[in-house]
């Protein structure tokens, strides 16, 4: 194992994690994506942490690292200036000195299935994990139609720029044989026909779902490997849900545990100094999970039948919501959050098996437990 390539660019790290979660997919108060440096540079050594501060910039320049991939976006409200006087700006100072890349998969990676809310399900080991909150308005669906021997190949085709994937199925579209119709009109080149003369053709409708943030791809897919001159071709809006795209996630415990039980099994499981959390008298199976602040998913957690809610930063206020209902907890931003480094590395090192990122040694929790 080497935890360097020198025929590897930044940029194909960077893709990669975009494949996973689309920047499409963050918040739109968010700054998710490449912050700091060039991704068109041989990779060095990638460095993943939570946050980005100047210590950890000084530990990828010990390290050999010219790529950090953190959580939170290290520029999140607009910088004026950057002259040093706070922790943020001597790390971007010290980043573009050293020529080190800077890039955050933030709400991104909290929104999709595979991501930030998997690991925490994951840690405390709930079965059947999904998304608590599923988006609407994300996918879009194609309708074309294309003489029968060009069906299969672009079928192909679009299923390669990113059409047809449904839960955990693929290469998903509805086909139906029925017959075409069109007059080439002068300075027409048709492919089959004749100028002036109205021509029938057996067609093959395919319709086929993408999400929606992969249309250039799929449009572009279509155009080039579909034969006619001028394609015919349909893109709906769809109303539906995604149900792998959306915050938060719901799971059941294997078996129903008391509250004080559930308590130790958090506390142990996210490896947290501090445990606040409501009144609740009953047991706990059903659990929704939300990294950082997701108390604004407390409908949603009750709606899907959760007996209790792990999240972090809940207001004083806040608490009173959960009104009995559940066992609202808060666990800690980084404690819930922290787990985001190992699935990183996990991606990574599956994605490229010859390439190992280093996990950053560095605690940036902000905040200490005094007991
Ligand atoms: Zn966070």
């Amino acid at each position: 194992m080497i935890n360097s390539l020198s025929d590897m660019q930044i940029n194909e790290i960077i893709q990669f994690l975009e494949e996973i979660a689309p920047l499409a997919y963050q918040e739109s108060y968010d700054n998710a994506g490449l912050l700091v440096g060039r991704a068109d540079q041989p990779l060095q050594g990638m460095l993943i942490t939570l946050d980005i501060t100047e210590a950890v910039v000084q530990e990828a320049i010990q390290k050999h690292c010219n790529l950090i991939v953190s959580h939170h976006p290290i520029i999140f409200h607009p910088l004026k200036r950057i002259t040093g006087a706070t922790d943020a700006e001597r790390a971007i100072m010290l980043a573009i000195q050293s020529n080190i890349v800077l890039y955050a998969a933030h709400t991104n990676l909290d929104q999709v299935a595979e991501g930030v809310n998997a690991m925490i399900a994951e840690r405390l080991g709930l079965l059947h994990p999904q998304v608590l909150a599923p988006l609407r308005g994300k996918l879009k669906k194609l309708v074309t139609f294309v003489p029968h021997a060009h069906a299969a190949a672009l079928r192909t085709a679009l299923f390669h720029a990113g059409a047809g994937t449904i839960g955990q199925y693929d290469e998903c579209s509805y086909n139906i044989e029925g017959m075409g119709t069109f007059r080439a009109r002068e300075g027409a080149h048709p492919y089959v026909g004749a100028v002036g003369e109205q021509h029938q053709e057996p067609e093959t409708r395919i319709e086929t779902i993408f999400p929606a943030h992969r249309e250039t791809a799929v449009v572009e897919a279509l155009l080039r490997h579909h034969p006619y001159e001028e394609v015919a071709y349909d893109i709906y809006p769809l109303d539906n849900l995604h149900p792998r795209v959306g915050p938060g996630m719901v799971g059941e415990l294997p078996e129903p545990l008391p509250v004080d039980v559930f308590l130790k099994h958090v506390q142990k499981a996210l490896q947290t100094g501090c445990i606040r959390y409501t009144r609740y008298t009953g047991m706990i199976q059903r659990v929704a999970v939300c990294g950082g602040a997701g108390v604004f998913l407390l409908p949603e957690a009750i709606k899907a039948g959760a007996q209790a809610f792990v999240t972090a930063d809940v207001k004083y206020h806040e608490f009173f919501r959960a009104e009995g209902r559940l066992l609202l907890l808060d666990a800690g931003h980084y404690e819930t959050e922290q787990f985001t480094i190992d699935l990183l590395e996990r991606l990574i090192r599956k994605k490229f098996p010859n390439f190992a990122p280093l996990k950053s040694e560095i605690c940036t929790n902000p905040i200490n437990y005094f007991s």
